[in-house]
């Protein structure tokens, strides 16, 4: 529940509004129990015990990166799914890779988490809970997160922006909004409606491909919304949200990583406010795709820059312990299928 929402059930409850702002911080803290909501009356924890429930996701696996200090989590949810979330560590502080669904029904051609099926969208406050699990385990605080976890969260829109109207609540987690980013693979519609609610957040969007042909290859959502329309959508939101749109482009041997491919990237994308990001494509179990070879993930680099596009090549962190979505909750799924131990 967002604030308003505890207001609201607070006064039914008849309690006075400062009780929800006080329930509300202290879950904002990450209490796991109304006992250790100490400023409130005995009667109100028992009352809120009987009524409500605080979500907590349980750990079932979790992996620390040798190379880095990222540390990949498997958790489970009430209903026995399981779904991935990732803390990460950079120089300005932690940030939180967080899922938006069990699954995804994007089905990218190159994507874990797509060939390991939709099971379904989760609630705001399980969102809320892979932030609180990884942060009370690593007794650390999150000061940016990332909706790049398993699932598009644009599909699961209204659990979303709850979510994202939660934690950025000065009252609660207060994490500030340019501290927020969420990825999507390209639903036009929401990125027009985003733009609507001006809510200022950092947009990425996985382009991967500079044309329809070769986008529709590996995404199929281009069939639904192709790349001029995404586009124009992007430059809508980059416009009045004022802030810069993140094309996210995976690198893949042969298929979107020659410098014709850069060119016609450079051209469609020069007039919007945006940044690209050329990140290593992640090779998956049975995939049919390749990581790019550095030289040509160099030269495409060096043809965008050429024409005044603002572009990094990212870190990749958490290589050695299968970090990127989808991997971990695929090979425990297959696991459990064959009757195998976790
Ligand atoms: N559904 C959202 C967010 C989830 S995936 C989206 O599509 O943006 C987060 C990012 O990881 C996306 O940019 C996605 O395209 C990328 N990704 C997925 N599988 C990958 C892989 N095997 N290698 C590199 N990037 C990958």
């Amino acid at each position: 529940m967002n604030l308003e929402e505890i207001s609201g059930e607070i006064e039914i409850l008849g309690y006075r509004r400062f009780h929800a702002r006080q329930i509300f911080s202290w879950l904002a803290k990450g209490a796991l129990t109304f006992d250790e909501m100490t400023d409130l009356s005995f009667e109100l924890r028992l009352i809120l015990k009987e009524k409500y429930k605080i979500f907590d996701a349980k750990i079932i696996q979790s992996f620390c990166s040798k190379n880095d200090s990222t540390v990949k989590y498997l958790l489970s949810l009430e209903d026995g799914e399981k779904i991935e979330s990732v803390a990460m560590k950079y120089h300005h502080g932690y940030t939180a890779c967080i899922s938006s669904q069990a699954g995804c029904k994007m089905n990218c051609s190159f994507c874990a988490t797509g060939k390991g099926g939709f099971s379904r969208n989760l609630t705001s406050s399980e969102m809320v809970s892979q932030l609180q699990t990884m942060a009370a385990d690593m007794k650390i605080r999150f000061s940016n997160v990332v909706m790049m976890g398993m699932g598009e969260p644009l599909d699961n829109y209204e659990n979303t922006l709850k979510f994202l109207e939660i934690v950025t609540s000065e009252r609660g987690m207060n994490i500030g909004k340019r501290h927020v980013s969420i990825s999507t693979c390209g639903l036009a519609d929401k990125i027009y409606d985003l733009a609507i609610r001006k809510l200022r957040l950092t947009l990425s969007v996985s382009l991967h491909a500079p044309n329809d042909k070769i986008r529709s290859k590996i995404l199929k959502i281009n069939e639904v919304f192709p790349l001029d329309y995404l586009l124009k959508a992007c430059e809508t939101y980059a416009l009045s949200a004022r802030r810069r749109v993140t094309f996210v482009y995976a690198m893949i041997d042969g298929v979107n990583d020659s410098s014709d491919c850069a060119r016609q990237l450079s051209k469609k994308i020069c007039h919007i406010p945006c940044h690209v990001n050329l990140i290593p494509l992640n090779e998956i179990e049975g995939g049919e795709f390749k990581r790019s070879r550095s030289e040509r993930t160099m030269k495409f680099c060096k043809v965008l820059m050429e024409r005044g596009i603002s572009v990094t090549t990212r870190r990749s962190l958490g290589g050695d312990i299968n970090a990127s979505c989808g991997q971990l909750r695929f090979r425990n799924n297959l696991r459990a299928r064959d009757g195998l131990r976790q």
